[in-house]
């Protein structure tokens, strides 16, 4: 059994990143600059975007993070936006979700323009991603594409599960682990909370991306002998030892999986480092002006 160290991989490209930076300013062009909206003092969300900004200083980029009371008006962030979208310094867009419950998201989502969307949300990127042209692909998805690539996971043929099929993880992952490219070209079978047989499907799989949000839901009588494991879920379970009094731990039981597979990436470790790599890639695309990071 092998790790998927997300951690190292995001280390290397955030190292390339750097490097192609360091190369912009001494050319006298533009350095990226992602500009990070955070509503609210959600605890999960404020050491997401804490982590963002610090990613983006390690890289040479600059950041603003734009900060706002859980009572902003749906009106005042759309503005805030527009602005952003008009400022020609600004390269990037991300609001951290979830957004209170007042906000439309899909509003908000819809406001951002689409070549600054470096989270890949906006319709037309999700579009562009489902017709295979260049768009801006989801950080977490794009994230888990560059972990693949990175340790030259065999994909072509093979039978990836999903679980989760929201619009941020599983959906778009389902996507890209079918198109025509590699990593891709796996038979993908998409589940969710109405999939019957859920276990048997699983034992089916040579890949399983687990995105579910249950701690420890992945078990090992799920999971066939060589399987790849990629554990997308990022969950708080309390724990007295612990400062915080809580530890993260992810959708898959990772001490009896880990065992019977031939990869898996661990939480902490593991999506999490690699979903600020993948942002931090799509905002560097959209600083040279290409329409996105994947095709
Ligand atoms: P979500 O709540 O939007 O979606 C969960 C999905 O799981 C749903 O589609 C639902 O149908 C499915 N599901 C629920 N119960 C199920 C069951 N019993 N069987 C099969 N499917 C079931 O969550 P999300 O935003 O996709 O996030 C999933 C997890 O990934 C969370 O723990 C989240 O914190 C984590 N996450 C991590 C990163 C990262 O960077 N590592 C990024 C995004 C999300």
């Amino acid at each position: 059994m092998q790790i998927l160290d997300g951690k190292l991989v995001s280390e290397a490209i955030k190292a390339q990143l750097a490097a192609q930076v360091a190369e912009l300013k001494a050319a006298g062009k533009k350095v990226p600059h992602l500009a990070a909206i955070l509503v609210g003092n959600n605890p999960a969300s404020e050491t997401y975007v804490a982590s963002k900004v610090k990613s983006c200083a390690e890289c040479g980029y600059n950041s603003t993070l734009l900060r706002f009371d859980a009572q902003i008006s749906e009106k005042h962030l759309l503005d805030q936006i527009i602005l952003l979208n008009e400022n020609p310094d600004v390269d990037g867009i991300l609001v951290q979700l979830p957004l209170p419950k007042h906000i439309n998201e899909e509003l908000v989502i819809n406001t951002i323009d689409p070549s600054k969307d470096v989270d890949g949300f906006h319709p037309m990127n999700v579009g562009k991603m489902v017709s295979g042209l260049p768009a801006f692909i989801p950080a977490t998805p794009y994230g888990i594409m560059l972990l693949l690539e990175h340790y030259n996971i065999p994909t072509k043929g093979k039978h990836a599960v999903v679980i989760g099929r929201s619009h941020i993880v599983g959906t778009p992952m389902s996507i890209l682990l079918s198109r025509n490219t590699n990593p891709g070209n796996c038979t993908v079978t998409l589940t969710h909370s109405h999939t019957h047989n859920l276990s048997e499907i699983c034992r089916e799989a040579d890949i399983i991306i687990a995105a579910i949000g249950k701690p420890d839901f992945v078990t090992a009588d799920m999971v066939k002998e060589g399987a790849v494991i990629v554990d997308v879920g990022i969950n708080r379970v309390e724990d007295a030892s612990k400062k915080s009094g809580f530890r993260l731990k992810g959708d898959v039981k990772f001490d009896e999986v880990a065992p019977k597979c031939s990869y898996i990436s661990p939480v902490p470790g593991g999506v999490g480092p690699m979903t600020i790599a993948a942002l931090l890639k799509n905002t560097y695309h959209a600083t040279i002006g290409l329409k996105g990071s994947m095709n």
